[in-house]
């Protein structure tokens, strides 16, 4: 489904990443893991298409992307939640989500559930319904957090990445965020890579885990071979 192919991306100088080479299947849950400033969002970047001045090629179902900004890879799929969360402040968190579903449903004229139950649809999954009305200002963090989410899956993708959705949370909030995203990958198989420092989470989340480490995946396997690893555990021991 996701083809990265001799993926290298440097600012001014400085080598972010180096070589990638990395396949996602279809409904497949991938974990991505590496210290801090190893390159994780900045992978993210590149393929979601907040970054498109790189080397090397990024191919999405047969598309080729490279050229491709953030909202026509969007169009095709690729839907990413965002470390710091970025909502409209003065909106509700519904309202929040009508613009993705709008965006989603184009011009499209076919006769289907409106946008209005989509969002109610989205908000109910996420446990959001008792603030639906409410401006996201006076939102908790972690349901800041599964607003992101929800405006990421309103754009209905087919692969959704999720990048530190968890940080800062408790552990219970923790494996809240981890059942929603389990039970959404059960239950319409889209492809979800997940960006986690938690490692309890981020193990039981994945099918196969791919560690960076200085721009570079020095690993990629089972999460029970990734945490045996001896490059891993020396790359986690540095922070
Ligand atoms: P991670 O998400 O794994 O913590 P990042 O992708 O954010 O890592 O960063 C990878 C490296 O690239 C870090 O050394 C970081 O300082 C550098 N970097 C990230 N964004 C920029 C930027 N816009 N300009 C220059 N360097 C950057
Ligand atoms: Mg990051």
């Amino acid at each position: 489904m996701l083809k990265i192919q001799n993926l290298t991306k440097t600012y001014s100088g400085f080598t972010a990443l180096t070589d990638i080479n990395l396949e996602v299947e279809s409904g497949e849950r991938l974990g991505l893991i590496g210290p801090n400033g190893s390159g994780k969002t900045t992978l993210i970047n590149c393929i979601s298409g907040a970054i498109r001045d790189y080397d090397g090629e990024i191919h999405f179902n047969n598309d080729k992307l490279n050229t491709l900004r953030a909202h026509e890879r969007t169009r095709k799929g690729i839907a990413r939640s965002f470390q710091i969360p970025k909502p409209f402040s003065s909106m509700t968190v519904k309202q929040n989500l009508l613009i993705p579903l709008e965006f989603a449903a184009g011009q499209s004229k076919l006769d289907r559930m409106s946008l209005e139950d989509q969002a109610d649809e989205i908000i109910e999954e996420l446990g959001l319904s008792d603030k639906s009305n409410e401006l996201t200002l006076g939102l908790t963090q972690i349901e800041m957090r599964k607003l992101e989410l929800a405006r990421a899956m309103a754009a209905k993708p087919k692969l959704l990445i999720s990048d530190e959705a968890m940080a800062g949370l408790s552990s219970s909030e923790v494996d809240d965020i981890l059942r929603i995203l389990i039970d959404l990958n059960d239950r319409t198989k889209i492809s979800i890579i997940m960006i986690e420092h938690i490692m309890r989470a981020v193990m039981g989340f994945s099918d196969r885990i791919v560690c960076l480490d200085a721009g570079r995946i020095i690993a990629n396997a089972t999460p029970s071979e990734v945490i045996g690893n001896p490059a891993v555990e020396k790359a986690y021991l540095g922070e």
